[in-house]
């Protein structure tokens, strides 16, 4: 496979390139460029209404570009619909968590589990048996081993974003994106939630929108600052929390 792109980077997961979405001439996203590695934890920082959610609407195929791609290895997202990008691999959680708060942990994990992934002909027992391994597997990855047979409604506010995260990586997607995953966590939560994505990024690669720079610092290989739609500086957090244009549109407030 020969994924270069116009700019000519190669071995990159994600190539998003002069990515344009205007509403009613309003471009929130505006003739953005960013690429991200295997293995790479992207963080995308920057003001409210900068257009950080749009960003990952168009990635995941909820909005459709104005102008622009976004390559995912060797397929062009913008000409796919949201089912077929979900089925390529790249998976999306939202600010607010969307679990069945009526359904068990167990149960959430299990309805979450891929359809069709099993081997094919297998009898339903091993298929059972397969399931509950692969539950028990992620539960344990997202803190969660112990509350398996607990409603999901009697959870704690972290542990309900916990299990949607646990819901996305039973899919095993090359592509996870988190739209501010710590917001509304207590400290010990998002340490740990620091730990979760360190590990989970052995197998694929993550974007998250974060506000919490203590948070962005624990887990940003690197760092995007968007700013009216387009790039304003990107870098270690190191770089762009040194660049004075960072300092003044957001930082210093
Ligand atoms: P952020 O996540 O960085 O706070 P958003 O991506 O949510 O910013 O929004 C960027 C801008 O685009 C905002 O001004 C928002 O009002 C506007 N916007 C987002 N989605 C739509 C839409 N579907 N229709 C019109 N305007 C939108
Ligand atoms: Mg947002």
């Amino acid at each position: 496979m020969d994924a270069t792109t116009s700019s000519g980077r190669k071995d990159f997961v994600l190539a998003v390139e002069g990515l344009t979405v205007s509403f009613d001439g309003f471009k929130a996203v505006n003739d953005l460029s960013f690429y991200v590695d295997e293995n790479e934890i992207r963080v995308i920082i920057g003001p409210n209404g900068a257009g950080k959610t749009t960003v990952l609407d168009l990635i995941c195929g909820r909005t459709k570009a104005t102008e622009g791609s976004i390559k995912f290895r060797d397929h062009e997202l913008t000409r796919m619909k949201e089912h077929q990008i979900v089925r390529r691999g790249v998976g999306r959680k939202f600010q607010n968590p969307s679990i069945y708060e009526d359904l068990t942990v167990f149960e959430n994990l299990e309805i979450s589990f891929p359809r069709g992934r099993s081997v094919w002909g297998a009898l339903a027992f091993q298929r059972d048996a397969q399931v509950k391994e692969r539950v028990q597997e992620i539960a344990e990855m997202v803190f969660l081993q112990n509350r398996l047979n607990e409603r999901a409604e009697y959870l704690s506010h972290g542990e309900k974003q916990w299990l949607e995260i646990g819901m996305l990586l039973i899919q095993d997607p090359d592509l996870l994106m988190l739209d501010e995953p710590v917001a509304g966590m207590s400290v010990a939560e998002r340490k740990k939630t620091a730990e979760l994505l360190h590990r989970i990024i052995q197998d694929r690669s993550v974007i998250v929108i974060e506000h919490d720079m203590k948070f962005v610092e624990d887990i940003a290989h690197r760092v995007t600052v968007m700013h009216q739609g387009k790039v304003l500086a990107e870098g270690s957090m190191e770089w762009v929390k040194n660049d004075p244009k960072v300092v003044e549109v957001y930082l210093g407030h």
